[in-house]
């Protein structure tokens, strides 16, 4: 067994929903829920500086309420010139309602003029067990910050990441994006640890 059923997949983010699945594709365990089946759920606010933190507090947290292992992430886009930001404050870029378009807006504005615009994609996917036993992994993809956006797949900042072939995450297909972001990384490496 590498995944334990039932599973949760404990995030609200569509583009994330979409991609775990296609990501976990015949690997799915026999009974996978998502979190916007349990109407009443209310899931934690993401209080921890760093991705480890959030990632834990939001698989730890849907695992003890909703009584099954939960699976969730905590990712975000890193750049140089501009420290790390927006880092594990990615959705949130723009303020506290901020849309991608927002989000998206500001990061061209912060980096008006700056030549240096390598970034990376970070994520930490955490799974926990109700017991309060956890698994975590991590996985990084690099890129930089274009200056338009091309391309109309993906989700949040993609369609200005730009990949080492010039093409950005949102030019190319969905499948290849599965095979080299930094959510199949995580969730690769977290199922080869589960499997030792
Ligand atoms: P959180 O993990 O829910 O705190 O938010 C992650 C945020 O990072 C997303 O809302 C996006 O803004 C950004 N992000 C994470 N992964 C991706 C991705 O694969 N493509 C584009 N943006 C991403």
């Amino acid at each position: 067994m590498i995944l334990p059923s039932p599973l949760l997949v404990a995030t609200g983010n569509p583009g994330k929903l979409r991609e775990i699945r296609a990501i976990l594709g015949e690997r799915s365990p026999g009974e996978l829920h998502y979190l916007r089946e349990f109407v009443g759920y209310v899931p934690p606010a993401e209080t921890e500086p760093d991705y480890l933190g959030n990632a834990r507090l939001k698989a730890a947290h849907a695992a003890l309420e909703l009584e099954m292992p939960a699976l969730a992430d905590d990712s975000g886009l890193e750049v140089d010139a501009l420290g790390g930001a927006p880092g594990p404050r990615s959705a949130r870029f723009a303020g506290d309602f901020a849309t991608d378009a927002l989000n998206n807006a500001k990061l061209l504005h912060d980096l008006q003029g700056e030549s240096n615009r390598s970034a990376r994609y970070r994520c930490v996917m955490a799974l926990a067990f109700p017991d309060g036993r956890l698994c975590v992994a991590e996985g990084v993809c690099e890129g930089s910050i274009g200056t338009e956006p091309r391309g109309e797949g993906g989700f949040g900042y993609d369609p200005y990441f730009v990949l080492p072939d010039g093409r950005t995450m949102a030019e190319i297909s969905a499948e290849d994006k599965n095979r080299i972001s930094h959510r199949v990384l995580a969730l690769e490496a977290l199922l080869r640890g589960l499997q030792l």
